[in-house]
C-alpha cells in the first residue's frame, strides 16, 4: 500500500480547491492500490485557504518549535500544520506504506523543494512539515516526480 497526497489523484484538496493530478496515480487510486491524505485538511484548515509557507527556518525547526508556518498576512497557523502532520503520521504508523508519494513544493508535503517564506513564488530546497515528520519517523517519502506511478 502507498500512502499519497490526496491532490495528486484528482481531489480538489490544496489552496485553491484544485487537484494537481498525475495519471497513473488516479489510475492506482481507482485500483485501491494509494490512500490518499491531505495533512492540511486533517489539520483543519479549510479549502480553499490562504496559501502557508514556512518561515524562519526549515520545517524540522517547525517541528522542534523553532520556526513557523505563515500566511502572507503573517497570521500563524503552524500549530494546524502540526496537527494535520501527526495525523497522517498516525495514518502511517497503522498502514505501514511502502512508499509515501508527495507533492513537490507543498509547506507540507514538498519533499525537496519549498517556498522560500517570502510569499514571492521563490523556491528553496526543503521538505514540508508533514514529509519532514514523516522522514524523521524513518518512513520512504518520494516526491510524484520522482516516482514511476
Ligand atoms: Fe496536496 Fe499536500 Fe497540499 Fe494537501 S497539503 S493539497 S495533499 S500538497
Amino acid at each position: 500500500m502507498k500512502l499519497v497526497s490526496a491532490c495528486l489523484v484528482g481531489l480538489c484538496a490544496n489552496y485553491r480547491f484544485e487537484a494537481c493530478a498525475v495519471e497513473s496515480l488516479q489510475r492506482a487510486f481507482a485500483r485501491g492500490e494509494v490512500i490518499p491524505v491531505c495533512p492540511e485538511q486533517l489539520g483543519g484548515l479549510p479549502t480553499p485557504r490562504s496559501p502557508a509557507e514556512v518561515f524562519g527556518g526549515t520545517a524540522e525547526d517547525v517541528l522542534s518549535g523553532k520556526a513557523h508556518v505563515l500566511l502572507k498576512d503573517h497570521t500563524d497557523v503552524t500549530e494546524a500544520f502540526l496537527r494535520g502532520a501527526h495525523e497522517v503520521l498516525k495514518i502511517a504508523r497503522l498502514i505501514q506504506p511502502e512508499i509515501i508519494i508527495f507533492k513537490e513544493d507543498s509547506p507540507s508535503c514538498g519533499v525537496n523543494f519549498v517556498y522560500d517564506g517570502t510569499h514571492s513564488g521563490k523556491l528553496t530546497s526543503g521538505r514540508g512539515v508533514t514529509s519532514a515528520l514523516l522522514l524523521k519517523h524513518g518512513f520512504h517519502v518520494i516526491s510524484e516526480l520522482e516516482s514511476n506511478g
